[in-house]
């Protein structure tokens, strides 16, 4: 996981998830992908941030 300072906003219980993937743009900003999105459509693929409750939430 990428650190909160590149995110722009602390992450919450993604941070700690094993879901949380992230992405970094060639221009050098930094989104937080769920992993989750991809086969579940409850999960948004870019979670507003800091997430404080999630049914998906797995840690790390
Ligand atoms: S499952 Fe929930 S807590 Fe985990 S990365 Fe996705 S949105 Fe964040």
């Amino acid at each position: 996981m990428t650190s909160p300072e590149r995110l722009g906003a602390p992450p919450g219980l993604c941070g700690l998830c094993v879901h949380a993937r992230s992405n970094t743009t060639r221009r050098g900003s930094t989104f937080l992908r769920c992993g989750r999105a991809a086969t579940d459509e409850r999960f948004a693929k870019y979670p507003t941030l800091p997430v404080f409750s999630c049914p998906g939430f797995e840690p790390r």
